[in-house]
């Protein structure tokens, strides 16, 4: 069997692309391959050429850039000096997940595609691409894929003899079993947390940025540490959310585990073949029920099938199971579609619904997916602000047929702070630098919650480089209601630091956009980009705005600097190129 060892390697930004990589495991697991299924940056790329058996998933975010933990593999894999025949000893086979309406559609799984292939590894099954844009989502996709890949594989890794491919509704092993300790409960309280490179601070401030009776409630927020804290400008804050109390409280109860929830277990990882997929290495060996289900256990996000998947192990009601099983069908799509993810059901919504499941304590693990640590834009200078970190976040919440408001998990976490109250950051690079020269100008993009990379650069610019050249293009609905950060750049504006440019949408009949303001400016955007070789960093939605930008420089360049529509565009494809046009959005 050694050789039947198959590693999925996965790059995700949301966890849609871990989802796939989950579900191609285990469907592995029950062709009984030896499986693996690892996240690309925790993966030692070093053992990647003695791999026979890969199966690569990754998204393409936004503008075609790769997720970021793709990033460390994917630059190894493009270093010049690697020989042609360097996987010439493994077979692969890549699926992408991505956006159709982009113009790089599943970009990252396509130059992924081609980069093996010309390292001299075997392509065994075509590559499979998921689109966003398809109203059955992935799984319309997945499902004739992960098919025809195991069809193709079982022809080149066929099953030992005497063995059969395992059904589909077969229940393994739980991963861990949890072992009561005898003595006193486990407050949540009391209990460390952590997650990797992640440090201690504590909420400093928080102040609403939008008008009181604004629909968007928008805020500042402030974190402060102990000791100095590192950072450039552009880099990404990453939070890891609690569920809510109550929310947990009331699971719990359903689930019949209140009585117990605070009765500290040990986790003690079963030995399984065939799937590796350890619990995090952060996770405490020791927890309680009411622990796992506010860190690390997600129940307020919308299910995966596989969720429904799992679930329908644990029914008692064969009504229940029949519907459950349907939802997993192809035929099921449409229904399960309507039911979850249009009304953006939740997994304890879904747990309470379906009264007769019933899952013992031990699967609890392998049943609820893990809780994701969020990403935000730090709003902040270091230098400006010695040990904080600052947020400009928008609060999720919207109402959809169901009864009860729809609730981001990280942002209503974050309202439930009060200050002083802990919490754990880590910092990851951002894709957007400075230039390198204080006298090179920035034109800044940055509508809505957008702006909070740019308020980090123009800290920076201001108070360490006393730089000048500023430029920021700001987008809100209404001058009185959303416009973040209004004082600050006004009295940037008044010290001849910072040119503000603001495009109050809904503030007159016809809607006004930060592209509109950059037709207007030409002459003045033509002078900064092509006579003193400014920069262009767009962040914020990744819906048509970035796109409308690039159109709005392009015609300052064809109208005062005199470029035929086609070297307009080649222009600023050229800095983009050359680092000189840097876009960071998100959807
Ligand atoms: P938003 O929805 O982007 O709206 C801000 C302004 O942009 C509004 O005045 C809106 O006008 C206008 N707008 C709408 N369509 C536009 C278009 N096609 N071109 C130009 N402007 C347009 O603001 P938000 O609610 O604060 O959302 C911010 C977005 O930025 C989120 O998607 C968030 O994920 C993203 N974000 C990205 C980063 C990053 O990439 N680093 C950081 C933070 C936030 P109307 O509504 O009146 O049409």
């Amino acid at each position: 069997m050694e050789q039947r060892s198959l590693l999925v390697l996965y790059g995700s930004e949301t966890g849609n692309a871990q989802d796939v990589a989950e579900r191609v495991g285990r469907d592995a697991r029950r062709h009984h391959f030896k499986t693996r299924v690892v996240a690309m940056d925790a993966y030692d790329i070093a053992t990647l050429i003695e791999e026979p058996l890969v199966i690569f998933v990754c998204s393409t975010t936004g503008q075609g850039v790769e997720p970021r933990n793709m990033t460390k593999l994917w630059k190894t894999l493009l270093r010049a000096d690697l020989p042609a025949d360097l996987f010439d000893g493994m077979d692969f086979a890549v699926f992408g997940l991505g956006d159709s309406s982009y113009a790089r559609y599943n970009w990252a799984a396509k130059k992924l595609q081609r980069r093996l292939q010309s390292l001299g590894a075997r392509e065994i099954w075509e590559r499979g691409d998921a689109d966003d844009q398809h109203y059955l989502g992935l799984d319309g996709a997945l499902d004739p894929w992960i098919d025809g890949l195991f069809r193709v594989l079982l022809v080149t890794y066929p099953l030992p003899l005497g063995v059969s491919v395992v059904p589909k509704d077969y229940l393994y092993p739980p991963r861990v079993q949890l072992e009561f300790l005898d003595g006193p409960e486990l407050p949540l309280s009391e209990a460390p947390f952590s997650f990797p490179g992640s440090s201690p601070a504590r909420l400093l401030r928080m102040k609403r940025l939008t008008r009181p009776d604004w629909y968007q409630d928008v805020r500042h927020i402030e974190f402060e540490y102990d000791k100095d804290v590192s950072y450039s400008p552009g880099d990404i804050a990453v939070l890891h959310p609690e569920n809510d109390p109550e929310e947990v409280q009331r699971f719990l109860q359903r689930m019949g585990w209140a009585e117990t929830a605070d009765k500290p277990f040990r986790l003690v990882p079963n030995d399984q073949d065939g799937l590796e997929r350890p619990l995090p290495e952060y996770w405490p060996e020791v927890m309680t029920l009411r622990i796992a289900f506010t860190r690390y256990l997600d129940i307020l996000g919308v299910p995966r099938r596989s969720f429904f998947e799992s679930l329908a192990n644990f029914t008692t009601e064969e009504m229940e199971t029949e519907k459950l099983r349907e939802f997993c069908s192809p035929e099921g799509q449409d229904d399960l579609y309507a039911y979850c993810h249009r009304v953006r059901r939740t997994i304890a919504e879904v747990v309470t619904e379906f009264r007769s499941v019933l899952i013992p304590q031990n699967y609890v693990f392998d049943v609820f997916p893990e809780v994701r640590p969020r990403e935000f834009s730090i709003a902040s200078s270091v230098k400006r602000h010695p040990k904080q970190v600052h947020l400009c976040v928008a609060i999720v919440q919207y109402k959809t047929k169901l009864k009860a408001p729809r609730r981001g998990v990280c942002t209503s976490w974050l309202t439930r702070l009060r200050e002083g109250d802990p919490v754990q950051i880590a910092i990851e690079s951002g894709t957007m630098h400075l230039p390198p020269l204080p006298s090179t100008p920035i034109i800044l993009v940055g509508p809505g919650t957008g702006v909070a990379p740019m308020r980090s650069f123009i800290e920076d610019r201001i108070y360490h480089e006393k730089s000048k050249e500023n430029t920021l293009y700001f987008g809100c609905r209404s001058l009185d209601a959303d416009c973040h950060f209004k004082e600050e750049w006004s009295s940037y504006q008044d010290k001849g630091q910072l040119v503000c440019r603001t495009a109050a949408s809904r503030d007159q009949p016809k809607k006004v956009y930060v592209q509109n303001l950059i037709i207007e400016d030409a002459a003045r955007i033509w002078k900064l980009v092509h006579e003193n070789k400014g920069y262009v960093l767009v962040s914020g939605s990744s819906n048509k705005m970035p796109l409308a930008v690039r159109h709005a420089v392009e015609e300052a360049l064809t109208g005062e600097g005199k470029l035929t529509a086609e070297d307009a565009k080649e222009y600023v494809k050229r800095m983009e190129m050359s680092g000189r046009w840097q876009e960071e959005c998100w959807s």
